[in-house]
């Protein structure tokens, strides 16, 4: 008899957003008169810009052409698309990254979830709790984690960096020392984010104790503050310590387009054994490439049309952030995020669970959000909204809210 990866079976459900959705229906159903506002989506909404819009017709054209047709992408990408990302990325920012030190791929999370499989079996890793849940669940895939403790709801082989109120939202440096350490700044579920000095003090750490930062840089667009690093290759000594992942999903509405990149730098080795002669090796084995129509589309990013386009579009959802992060605050609420990413992470009020808020945002208000004990313990009495949906739905719902 065959035997299966049982590690998958380790996985508890993820509960979380079928569980809204089901929570959803049914009050739909209950109350045929009340107009749902949808809230708690991690997706963008506003339709792709008109320079993406026009490079993809003109790729989609060219495929059409016997001159002009293109087969399987280089594995790593097409030049034109990792020299763009280079010098709008990188250099544009004073970062020394080279084109042969980007794999350009179809998007963040399958980069995020496979990029695990370059080291040790026995690789403990640290995440921030709460967490987007791929970068715990695809450890668990490859047997990383230990066993799952239902009652806490952590595993017992992952290090949990609590990121809360009451330390501003700055993981800390763990007691025990992991091999792998997956940060995400600008933060989601939290919307927070760190310095610029406080993730220099990150390199200088794991570059301390040897161990890798995967950094997942998804929401780097929404930046509005200073003081805040667009890529981790800003803070020095990175390139020894850092693998960047980046999507085209948030900063250009690639959601459903399908396309971001993966920086690992050939200065990051462990004794003699490159990184990126070993993640080279695993998209050759393992992936085709990206498709040229949308890697064109990738580089109409980068064209000054694309950028005014896109400013827009980012000004658009973080008018809505901010809309979002005033009304709470008038209304009482303690609110974090909203001003470097699209989420807004609100203290739920009265030490409400973030379960019996979500109920009673969704009974007296008609808003959908999501609970923040969804992404971990360390969650709990937390409560996201985005500022992914219309200006009119995000004024309506907060009008609503403040008369709760
Ligand atoms: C949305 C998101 C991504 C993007 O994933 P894609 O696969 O590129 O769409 C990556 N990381 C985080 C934390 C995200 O929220």
């Amino acid at each position: 008899m065959f035997k299966v990866n049982e590690n998958y079976l380790k996985l508890p459900g993820s509960y979380l957003f079928s569980t809204i959705a089901k929570k959803v229906s049914e009050f739909a159903d209950a109350n045929p008169d009340k107009e749902i506002i949808r809230l708690g989506i991690g997706d963008v909404t506003q339709p792709l810009a008109p320079a993406i819009v026009k490079a993809l017709h003109a790729a989609v054209d060219e495929m059409a052409n016997a001159d002009t047709f293109k087969g399987y992408a280089p594995d790593l990408g097409y030049d034109f698309l990792r020299n763009a990302i280079v010098e709008n990325d990188y250099k544009a920012r004073g970062c020394d990254i080279a084109a042969d030190e980007i794999f350009v791929s179809d998007g963040a999370k399958s980069d995020s979830g496979n990029i695990q499989e370059i080291f040790s079996a026995d690789a403990k890793i640290a995440v921030c709790d709460p967490v987007y849940p791929v970068y715990v669940d695809s450890n668990v895939m490859s047997g990383r984690t230990g066993e799952y403790d239902e009652k806490t709801g952590t595993w017992s082989n992952v290090i949990y960096m609590p990121t809360t109120m009451e330390n501003g939202f700055v993981p800390e440096f763990p007691k025990e020392t992991p091999q792998l350490i997956y940060l995400c700044f600008p933060n989601n579920p939290t919307g927070t984010t760190i310095t610029k000095t406080q993730l220099q003090e990150w390199v200088d750490y794991a570059n301390r104790v040897g161990a890798v930062i995967i950094y997942d840089a998804a929401y780097e667009a929404y930046i509005s503050e200073d003081n805040v690093a667009h890529s981790i290759y800003e803070c020095k000594g990175a390139k020894t310590c850092a693998i960047e992942i980046k999507s085209f999903s948030k900063n250009a509405g690639f959601t459903g387009v399908r396309l971001g990149y993966t920086v690992v730098p050939k200065d990051l080795k462990c004794g003699s054994a490159s990184l990126n002669a070993m993640w080279a090796r695993r998209h050759g084995t393992k992936f085709n490439g990206a498709p040229y129509i949308q890697q064109r589309a990738g580089e109409a990013v980068y064209s000054a049309e694309g950028k005014a386009q896109l400013k827009e579009q980012i000004a658009y959802y973080m008018n809505n952030a901010k809309t979002i992060k005033d009304g709470l605050e008038k209304a009482g609420y303690t609110v974090f995020g909203g001003v470097n990413a699209p989420y807004i992470w609100l203290k739920t009020p009265d030490n409400m669970s973030s379960w019996d808020f979500f109920d009673f945002l969704l009974e007296k208000a008609n808003v959908v959000g999501t609970p923040g004990s969804g992404f971990g313990p360390n969650g709990e009495g937390y409560f996201r909204l985005t500022a992914f949906g219309s200006y009119e739905n995000t004024v309506r719902a907060l009008e609503r809210i403040q008369k709760l």
